[in-house]
């Protein structure tokens, strides 16, 4: 296996039209879960990819299994669970380009999980074990989630890559989210992270200064996403800015998780230890411009796994872009309040339905 996720796995129900939620026409249901999004965005890329985690035992349950196989990741570690059942969002997008959130996630099947359930030879086996932080807000998942992360971080060369994906309104509080993630980080040896995340774990504005303040939480690798405004990255002394490849951007679900799944694509082709590896910056610049390509292209089609490309794709969108070619670094963070909103308010800090 070169790549196996853990965490969270639910329906979306999206909205047929713009607009808050109380005026949605009706929705149409789409498989969410950022982990499961990068399971599928690497199997389109083709990795191996596996999905470790818990859904009902009821027909929302078995739609997202067949998704998950049809899209070719190994679902050995999808248990179906009589116990709940599957957690539901309900996501609009406003004419804001935000997105409304309502969340139907108590008492569902992931709450009931038990570490007995997960095949943890699936995680030891595998080049990359990646994670998020929706999966240890409840006890239950979050057990399972630190059984798995020891067990990676136990055999001697799996990675372990770590997307917190905040969204804040699922915590009991910010602090206990924050403690939380930057106690999961300490272990990881990649981080990614979108800018307003690295603002809120950091408490920093400017972008360098927050991925240098990474370093007092965690020894990873950082790479942080910016939206239409490319990438950074930190990994040991080397470290700089990608700009992102101008598409006709339509709907950026998913774009944070296609990145992630190209960054890690570049990286799993290099064979030997990958806990070794210590990239220069050319070559850092180089599998971030692709995640970027991922990324971008994932945003140019409605919904996330409809939208992940395939390697062609990729390579014809690095073809034809020479303007996102590697600069030197400059960024600045832009100060001022993002479209995406404040992290430290109860919203989640991203507009998003990749949860
Ligand atoms: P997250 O979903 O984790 O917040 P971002 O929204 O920052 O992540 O998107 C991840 C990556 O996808 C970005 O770093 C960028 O390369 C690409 N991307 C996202 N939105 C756009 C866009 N509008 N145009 C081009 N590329 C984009």
């Amino acid at each position: 296996m070169d790549l196996v996720c853990l965490g969270e796995l639910l329906i979306d129900f999206v909205a047929t039209a713009p607009g808050p939620l109380r005026t949605a026409p009706g929705f149409v249901k789409a498989a969410g879960g950022a982990p499961a999004n990068v399971a599928v965005a690497g199997s389109r890329l083709g990795l191996r990819t596996g999905f470790i985690g818990t859904a009902g035992k009821d027909d929302f349950g078995f739609f997202l299994k067949e998704e998950l196989q049809k899209n070719g990741v190994d679902v050995r570690g999808l248990h179906l669970s009589s116990k709940g059942r599957t957690p539901l969002a309900f996501v609009s997008l406003k004419e804001s380009a935000e997105r409304d959130f309502l969340f139907y996630w108590q008492n569902t099947a992931d709450h009931f999980m038990s570490v007995k359930e997960i095949p943890l030879s699936m995680v030891r086996s595998s080049k990359v074990f990646h994670y998020g932080s929706i999966s240890l807000i409840h006890p239950a998942s979050r057990r399972v989630t630190q059984a798995a992360l020891r067990c990676a971080l136990g055999s001697n060369n799996t990675l372990v890559s770590c997307d917190p994906n905040v969204r804040l309104n699922l915590w009991p509080s910010s602090h206990r989210a924050r403690a939380t993630i930057l106690k999961t980080i300490e272990t990881a040896h990649l981080v990614k992270i979108n800018e307003e995340e690295l603002k809120f774990l950091t408490r920093k504005r400017d972008l360098f200064s927050g991925i240098h303040a990474m370093s007092r939480f965690t020894d990873a690798a950082i790479l942080v996403t910016r939206g239409v405004r490319g990438a950074a990255f930190r990994w040991s002394d080397s470290e700089g800015e990608v700009p992102a490849f101008p598409v006709a951007a339509i709907d950026s679900t998913g774009a944070g998780d296609g990145f992630v799944a190209g960054f890690l694509n570049q990286m799993i082709a290099i064979p030997g230890n990958l806990r070794k590896l210590r990239p220069c910056t050319e070559t850092l610049t180089r599998w971030v411009r692709y995640a970027n390509a991922v990324g971008a292209l994932a945003t140019t089609r409605r919904g996330a796994i409809p939208a992940f490309p395939t390697p062609g794709e990729v390579a014809n969108l690095l073809k034809s872009d020479h303007a996102t070619l590697p600069r030197s670094r400059q960024g600045i963070l832009d100060t001022s309040r993002s479209k995406r909103g404040d992290p430290t308010s109860t919203d989640p800090p991203r507009a998003r339905n990749d949860k």
